[in-house]
């Protein structure tokens, strides 16, 4: 008998076992609507030291290779290769920079300029290849909710990619913009974008909801289309993700900045909860990590959660400064929930079907122990808005307003702790992005102005040259605008494939 020895992904809810990476990033969201896990989480086969002397690219190929194994490393290593190339605007791919005593990891250097390119530019090269792999002949159709940034890096990440489709469904009202334009000039043959009347949930519902359309499905099968997700939800995402503290903590021990051994915190400004598990998982493999630092906006569903042990996501939905973070039922959780019910299947169905009923759930406390490494706060816009001038004011750094939430978190933290362990902050978009909320933030005038005039004047404020990603939005073509209720995505999908 043959043993597999590889690693292989189960449902958070149980109905699928033993399915290998490749299948799992083909589905996308497990049949049953849980999300993939892996049977197991490894370690880290060389040391950090040794990682510390590689590239980003070797970096990721020793993390990928650990969760993807049914890749060959040749597979893996052109993936890769394709994926972290030019399109970063640095060979460093995720620079850190220090500013006073903490570190900012910039995940911000893509073809979009926020961190979703760090996942999503390697994902359409891991579907393709696990197309192939599992000879899937029908043509992908990646289908996206967005809360703004995930849809247009999706959409730089899959344009023109043969066999791929892709459509991505935001939020109308509910995402700058400049974020906005960023969709809507997007080209690519096989691109599509729908505003929808609702919020992220309702655009996020949506899409799940057309995924258990097994009629629906079926139907688009006969026709040659398999659908498939590039939402957080997915492990061809999340994997992608843990690299890049790996990396992070490898610069710090190479330059000297951390001792063998030595602890770091982690804070990640946080909405669906995809860039704080990736680090979750890196702690897992063996990377000294003491705290995770969980910074919402003032949409605090999570900082509530670590506070009593109840998710509750009936309350009024915010849209703030950080719209990225705008999220009230982070789908990721679901994966630590099922590890603090001890990968019980069965139990974490159940909340989830609670919350899907009744919008909240409580968790036991044998389960809230095991989310000890956790420790969640939330920062408003006011206090958003002063921390980027604080940081900016003194230290001439400039920051996004999703890293501003985490920043201002980070402050919390360390009053209530008085933790002297040295931390890295995650940098998740640049702040050409949200030029307007940052402008104000540092005291610039902001009435009446466009968002170019404002990119303009935030350049010669920062000294910051202005990135490619922007100057080609500014002169860009609109080319999408499609619009339609929630209830009418499906005639939505069918219109844009036919
Ligand atoms: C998506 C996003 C976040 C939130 O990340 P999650 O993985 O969904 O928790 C934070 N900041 C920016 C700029 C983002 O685009």
């Amino acid at each position: 008998m043959e043993l597999f020895s590889g690693i292989t992904y189960q449902s958070t809810r149980g109905g699928q076992i033993g399915i290998p990476a490749s299948q799992a990033i083909l589905q996308g969201l497990a049949k049953d609507g849980g999300l993939f896990m892996p049977n197991r989480i490894p370690t880290l086969d060389i040391s950090l030291e040794q990682l510390g002397a590689m590239s980003y690219q070797e970096t990721a190929y020793e993390v990928m290779k650990l969760f993807f194994t049914d890749y060959t490393e040749e597979e893996l290593r052109s993936c890769i290769g394709k994926a972290y190339d030019e399109k970063f605007d640095t060979e460093e791919i995720a620079p850190l920079a220090k500013v006073g005593k903490d570190y900012f990891l910039e995940l911000f250097h893509g073809s979009t300029i926020a961190f979703k390119d760090m996942a999503l530019s390697i994902l359409p090269y891991l579907l393709t290849m696990a197309a192939e792999k599992n000879q899937v002949e029908q043509e992908i159709v990646i289908l996206t909710a967005t809360s703004g940034d995930t849809g247009k890096a999706a959409m730089a990440g899959f344009a023109d990619v043969p066999g791929t489709r892709i459509i991505v469904f935001y939020p109308e009202g509910g995402v700058s913009r400049f974020q906005e334009l960023q969709m809507r000039t997007q080209k690519g043959k096989n691109t599509a974008v729908v505003a929808i009347h609702g919020n992220f949930d309702d655009a996020q519902t949506g899409v799940k909801r057309l995924f258990r359309d097994e009629e629906f499905q079926a139907e688009m099968a006969k026709k040659g289309f398999r659908f498939s997700s590039a939402n957080s939800i997915n492990i061809g995402r999340l994997v992608p993700q843990i690299v890049y503290y790996v990396y992070a903590y490898t610069r710090l021990l190479a330059s000297g900045e951390l001792t063998a051994g030595e602890e770091i915190n982690v804070v990640v400004p946080t909405g669906n909860f995809g860039n704080i598990l990736a680090a979750y998982f890196a702690k897992q493999m063996g990377l000294p990590i003491k705290k995770l630092i969980c910074a919402s906006n003032d949409n605090k569903v999570l900082y509530d959660f670590f506070a009593t042990g109840s998710y509750d996501r009936n309350r009024e939905f915010i849209l703030t400064s950080s719209p990225s973070m705008d999220i009230l039922i982070s789908s990721n959780l679901e994966r630590l929930i099922y590890v603090s019910t001890g990968c019980d299947a069965e139990k974490t169905g159940k909340l989830m079907m609670e919350l899907n009923e009744k919008g909240c759930y409580t968790i036991t406390p044998e389960m809230k122990e095991k989310l000890k490494d956790f420790w969640g706060g939330f920062a408003d816009q006011e206090e958003n808005r002063g921390e980027i001038k604080r940081v900016f004011d003194n230290y001439g750094y400039l920051m996004d307003t999703h890293t501003g939430v985490a920043s201002a978190v980070y402050r919390k933290y360390v009053e209530a702790s008085d933790d002297p362990t040295k931390s890295v902050i995650a940098s998740t978009a640049s702040p050409y992005k949200f030029s307007k909320s940052v402008m104000e933030a540092i005291g610039g005038n902001i009435e009446g102005k466009e968002d170019f005039q404002l990119i303009d004047e935030m350049s010669a404020r920062s000294g910051i040259s202005i990135p490619q990603a922007v100057e080609e939005i500014r002169h860009g073509k609109i080319r999408h605008s499609r619009k339609c209720d929630v209830d009418g995505m499906k005639a939505e999908v069918r219109d844009i494939l036919e």
